[in-house]
């Protein structure tokens, strides 16, 4: 039995590479807030956190206004200051290592492994000094880190582990959330990721002197949370302790999050199926690696990166990516190594050949769209655009 393909017109409007998805929940939340009169931290930020806690199975979550305070709050309270050295992953993000200066200590950059492009733990190893007090190690694109390495090497030095967990909500390792495995935890609720509150973030931690630390630190130092200084309850008395950020979450920010959370996993079912589907199509194209699996890990799939075969193919990533724009469809690259950032090379003396698996990932990589409002023919068109793309420029 042979099946005709059907021929599929070229797509006429621009996918764009995410789109948040906002249902009238959200917008009836948000209203309700606006409402409410209680705009900045309150009530709604008080549920968001206790929700979430329970998600992932946390003693304490504290809402922030991003996943670099979370990540730079959670250092700070794990004593990280001048004159240490935190071990950060070369393929993130810039935040991962930006806070660690904010802090006066010194990131130090790790290649990945060649199949997750997750930190590698014997570089880890590798990289461990007296100065060493922490590792941030990144979940990319949603596939958890080895933690059960990781977490004995830490344990094994002394060092502290903040998860950046930007891309891993929800994620699980052999049953445990990402959000309960190591001491700190960090999620990103900013408009690109797996659920948002337009800006946002989170830590998640067990331990309850954490907890109120980066909740201390993340409004002012100061010992009252401001809503209760204001209700019956509270009073007007308050006592600044250190000299603390604003770093704290609105409650209309919250409102959408908690939302959003009732539908973590239904969202996350959706970009699987999509990634199952993209994996079907692409497995018969032998320009393109698949992004790997993990039998022991749930996978939060926030990121769906494909890399190119590039001895297949007569041209380069950068020109694939225009290709595919032109085929209207949106993508994107995660990440320009830090090493290869000027910032990095200025101030850590890294240079391009560094770190040689993050560089040939980097040379190769293009991120597909994966969000759960993809149609069943955007997912087509996606398809049949990478599709046509390497057959027309296969080697
Ligand atoms: C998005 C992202 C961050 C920063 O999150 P914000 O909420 O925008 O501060 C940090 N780390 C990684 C890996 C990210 O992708």
């Amino acid at each position: 039995m042979s099946r005709v393909q059907s021929v599929r017109s070229p797509r006429l409007t621009y996918l764009p590479f995410h789109q948040p998805s906002i249902g009238q929940e959200e917008i009836n939340a948000v209203t309700e807030t606006l409402r409410s009169g209680w705009l900045t931290t309150g009530p709604r930020v008080r549920q968001f956190e206790a929700a979430f806690a329970e998600f992932v199975g946390a003693r304490h979550a504290v809402a922030l206004n991003s996943a670099t305070a979370a990540l730079h709050l959670s250092l700070e309270a794990a004593g990280v200051g001048p004159g240490d050295e935190v071990i950060v992953p070369t393929m993130t993000f810039t935040a991962t290592a930006e806070v660690v200066v904010h802090l006066g200590a010194r990131p130090v950059l790790v290649d990945c492994l060649p199949e997750t492009l997750n930190i590698d733990p014997e570089r880890i190893e590798a990289a461990i000094t007296p100065r060493t007090r922490a590792i941030v190690p990144v979940h990319y694109g949603g596939l958890p880190c080895e933690m059960d390495r990781i977490g004995a090497l830490a344990s094994r030095h002394g060092l502290m582990v903040v998860e950046d967990a930007a891309h891993a909500l929800p994620a699980s390792i052999e049953g445990a959330r990402v959000g309960s495995i190591s001491p700190l935890t960090c999620f990103s609720f900013y408009a690109t990721k797996t659920i948002t509150t337009g800006e946002g973030g989170m830590v998640t931690t067990d331990d309850d002197r954490f907890a109120a630390r980066v909740r201390l630190m993340s409004l002012h130092g100061i010992s009252h949370d401001g809503w209760k200084r204001y209700t019956s309850e509270g009073s007007w008395y308050y006592e600044v302790h250190e000299a603390g950020f604003k770093d704290n979450m609105t409650d209309l920010a919250a409102a959408l999050g908690l939302e959003q959370l009732k539908k973590a996993d239904a969202f996350r079912d959706a970009r699987a199926d999509i990634a199952r589907r993209y994996d079907a199509a692409f497995a018969a194209l032998p320009e393109i690696a698949l992004p790997p699996r993990d039998p022991r890990a749930g996978h939060a799939w926030h990121l769906y990166a494909i890399r190119l075969r590039l001895d297949r193919l007569r041209i380069d990533r950068a020109h694939v990516i225009a290709e595919l724009k032109a085929r209207n469809i949106g993508t994107s690259v995660h990440f320009i190594p830090l090493h290869l950032h000027p910032y990095y090379q200025r101030t850590l003396g890294a240079r391009p050949d560094d770190h040689p698996v993050a560089s040939a990932a980097y040379a190769r990589l293009v991120s597909l769209p994966i969000f759960p409002g993809m149609s069943d023919d955007d997912v087509e068109d996606v398809i049949d655009a990478v599709r046509g793309t390497v057959e027309r420029y296969r080697a």
